[in-house]
């Protein structure tokens, strides 16, 4: 009988216990039971939401550095030609350029200038994107001479604005920077450059140099760039009259500077506009 009375006891104990958790987890669950069960359905979408958004905000930050081409070519899926286009220059677009290659003296209204957005393989192979200002005359020029380039594997090293150098031609250059408007004059000059329009661009200019003669002297920009004044050197990254680049430009009706008598300007194409 004690036995008996034993296993009731703890039978019961066990009731009690059992009664307990339930009382104490049914409330709790209770309350949450609709929302609860929502909840877990619910909480993965927010969370993969607040880690998708920044990622999408930083985008175009990243794709300006160099990017790993899966990254980008997953994102972009099969119609990469979305990734080439210009459009008329947004208040941030103004932002970043006014005061720097868009001085405060700019005699080009912006209404003549276009902002492009071309994909670009770089120097490791990758794709990545890159973006320019030009004039609205040549904006459809570039989205096809782009196109060839990128389609041909063309390599270009780097294509920010010039604005992430402060707008400095020769920090652009040193950092091997393809670009194109800035508002100044031709270096050691008076006269504006045709960069001034957004009508030349500077293709991987520490590879293809400005080399002139100044007072006798050979001058090299950039300097880093100095060894490439040397066109016999065979480097990949030549522009020359057999080179995708001069053949794309010169074909939309460009001219190119490594061709002038004067003065040999390797990395510069330019169009000049009625
Ligand atoms: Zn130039």
């Amino acid at each position: 009988m004690q036995k008996c009375g034993l296993i009731a006891a703890i039978l019961l104990t066990c009731v009690y216990l059992v009664a307990c958790n339930y009382k104490v987890d049914r409330p709790a669950n209770q309350g949450k039971q609709d929302s609860g069960d929502i909840g877990m359905t619910i909480t993965p979408t927010p969370e993969p939401a607040t880690t998708i958004l920044p990622t999408i905000t930083e985008e175009p930050e990243d794709t300006i550095t160099p990017t790993p081409e899966g990254d980008i070519m997953e994102a972009i899926g099969e119609d990469i030609s979305k990734e080439f286009y210009y459009e008329e220059l947004s208040d941030e677009i103004k932002d970043r350029i006014q005061g720097k290659s868009y001085k405060d003296n700019c005699e080009v209204p912006y209404e003549e200038l276009r902002y492009v957005r071309v994909l670009y393989v770089g120097f490791d192979g990758e794709s990545h994107r890159g973006e320019l200002i030009v004039n609205k005359a040549i904006a459809k020029d570039i989205i096809e001479i782009f196109r060839e380039l990128y389609d041909e594997k063309y390599p270009i090293e780097r294509m920010v604005l010039v604005d992430e150098y402060d707008a400095d031609d020769n920090t652009s250059m040193t950092a091997d920077n393809t670009s194109s408007f800035n508002y100044r004059k031709v270096d050691g000059t008076d006269h504006l450059s045709l960069h001034s329009y957004g009508l030349a661009i500077d293709i991987n200019p520490m590879y293809n140099p400005y080399v002139r003669t100044v007072d006798g002297k050979k001058v090299i920009t950039p300097e880093n760039g100095s060894s490439y004044a040397d066109r016999s050197l065979a480097c990949e990254y030549y522009i020359d009259k057999e080179d995708a680049c001069y053949k794309a430009f010169t074909e939309h009706g460009f001219t190119w500077g490594g061709a002038w008598v004067n003065s040999k300007d390797y990395q510069h194409f330019q169009k000049k506009m009625d």
